[in-house]
């Protein structure tokens, strides 16, 4: 399927860039026809773009997974490493990622599309794009909850392991660490918190003081994104369909046997014996409500969270802050603390949202720390994925005791002319929950559909989701990969699914 690759440095950028043999890939998936493929980049990743599906048929798929955030990509990564055929299907676009506004605005802040206003005004963002959510994350890796998802039947301690030893994560470097976020760290710890350098997603060694944080996406490749899971998937023969949004799940006795999907404005239908559904805590129970599962997407969480800024005389924000470099879990509050970089555009859409006209252009010496809440179960989805969520009596009363925290910090630190932001969230989660809609192996009512992103968290959050994502990711295609192997002993007919 690729039939050459190439790698250049461009303004300092790796660019790696794929050739991809057309004709190779209707034989690969078992699809009668594909349209036009075009060589394509995604900054480290490679791109492969598909414009029309042609008809259906007889599908020669193992897994199709439907999203490729952090629970998606580590699914397609791992099976695809054991030979199985998968199909990636995205809604997002896949174009390179650049690190620009741009990018963000389209990709992270599109209104009702990924950026999604609540009940109560708050807004939530989701990544639509390849590699979801991550492309845009902070990068900060919080421990699994082992026990809590051990009394569901999931046992993820050796998953954990493994994505330690596989992936580049740990504290920041000293020279990562800026004068604000060690100046709060300081402050924090004089007032008695446990505050400490938190766990990145980053591989330190490609690091270089003229790097800006990848906000609007990396390209420099620091910051670890489920993309790079995408990229070996797709090195090691799966495939990928950009701009392909999942309507709807097929299912016949009671079993999966494919998708429905809109691509370039047409309704397609693809069968594969496997369906794992990966569209994050929005999308999934949105496709299953429109599968027949219709209690997808009710009493789930999304982590509200706010800013608490103050102006600091001494300490100027440096180019390349981290954001959550240090930070503090209060378990017992419910609620994490952390330091909070933010980009220039951000801090200017933050004090426009509160009236602080007069911090517009105060950016250089704002300092900020963020306040992250575990919010109550609650509310309910639209069939289009509208939030219908209020924050609670309680969930209030643990975002003011985090501001009144957060504040004394910042005082300390010497800061004056403390405010809080607007309510934000960026943690959908619990809508499809394990125990439930679920099974422990993430399998819904239906055979051989399966769900595996952060709405199969069975209770209330609080906590940056990403480990545990991909370890349940590595868990389920090891279970995914026994069972498509029996399957295919018992010669298993392939599933046809009739054409639109
Ligand atoms: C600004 C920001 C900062 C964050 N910081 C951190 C952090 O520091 N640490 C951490 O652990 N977490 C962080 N998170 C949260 C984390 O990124 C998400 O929780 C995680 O990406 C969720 O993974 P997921 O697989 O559940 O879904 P997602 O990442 O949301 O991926 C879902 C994918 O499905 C696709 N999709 C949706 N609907 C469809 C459809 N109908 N058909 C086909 N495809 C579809 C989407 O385009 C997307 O690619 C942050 C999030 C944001 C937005």
């Amino acid at each position: 399927m690729i039939s050459g690759s190439r790698d250049r440095l461009v303004h300092g950028r790796l660019i790696s860039t794929w050739r991809f043999n057309v004709d190779a890939i209707p034989a690969r998936i078992g699809l009668p026809s594909l349209g036009g493929l075009r060589e394509g980049s995604l900054g480290c990743i490679s791109r492969l773009e598909v414009h029309s599906i042609n008809g259906a048929g007889t599908a020669a798929v193992d897994v199709i997974v439907v999203g490729s955030g952090p629970g998606g990509a580590t699914v397609a990564k791992e099976l695809s490493s054991r030979g199985k055929k998968v199909l990636i299907l995205e809604w997002g676009a896949g174009g390179p990622v650049r690190g620009t506004l741009g990018q963000y605005g389209r990709e992270l802040l599109a209104p009702g599309r990924s950026l999604l206003l609540t009940t109560d005004m708050l807004g939530m963002v989701r990544g639509i794009t390849t590699g979801g959510s991550s492309l845009f994350y902070y990068a900060t890796c919080f421990p699994v909850p082992l026990e809590m998802l051990r009394s569901y039947g999931v046992d993820l301690a050796d998953d954990v392991a493994q994505v330690w030893k596989e992936l580049p994560i740990g504290p920041l470097k000293d020279e990562m660490m800026t004068p604000m976020a060690n100046r709060l760290m300081e402050s924090a710890q004089q007032l008695g918190f446990h505050w400490r350098r938190l766990d990145k997603f980053m591989d330190q060694a490609r690091w270089k003081p003229e790097f800006r944080f990848g906000y609007y996406g990396d390209p420099h490749g620091v910051k670890w994104s489920a993309r790079m899971y995408v990229q070996e998937a797709l090195a090691q023969g799966a495939t990928l369909l950009n701009g392909a949004k999942v309507t709807r799940v097929i299912v016949e006795n009671n079993t999966a046997t494919g998708v429905e999907l809109i691509q370039n404005g047409e309704h397609r239908k693809i069968g594969a014996p496997t369906i794992v559904v990966a569209a994050g805590g929005i999308g999934s129970p949105v496709i299953l409500r429109h599968s027949g599962i219709r209690e997808a997407g009710n009493e789930f969480f999304f982590d509200p969270l706010i800013t608490v800024c103050g102006t600091m005389k001494d300490v100027r924000l440096r180019h390349n802050e981290i954001p959550m470099s240090a930070g503090i879990h209060l378990q017992d509050e419910g609620y994490i603390m952390t330091d909070m970089a933010i980009p220039p555009a951000t801090h200017f859409a933050f004090s426009a949202q509160v009236g602080r006209l007069t911090k517009l252009f105060n950016f250089r010496s704002t300092a900020r720390i963020m306040v992250k809440v575990k919010d109550t179960l609650g509310g309910r989805l639209t069939d289009h994925g509208g939030v219908r969520k209020k924050l609670s009596a309680d969930d209030h009363a643990k975002l003011q005791h985090g501001f009144e925290n957060a504040k004394r910090i910042l005082r300390q630190a010497g800061a004056t002319d403390i405010y809080k932001t607007g309510y934000m969230a960026a943690h959908p989660g619990g809508t499809v929950k394990i125990g439930q809609l679920v099974d422990a192996n993430l399998q819904t009512a239906y055979r051989n559909l399966y769900v595996c992103d952060c709405s199969v968290i069975p209770e209330a959050w609080g906590l940056p989701p990403v480990l545990t994502l991909v370890a349940l990711g590595k868990r389920l295609a090891r279970h995914l990969a026994v069972q498509t192997s029996s399957a295919d002993r018992r010669e298993a007919p392939a599933r046809r699914v009739a054409a639109a």
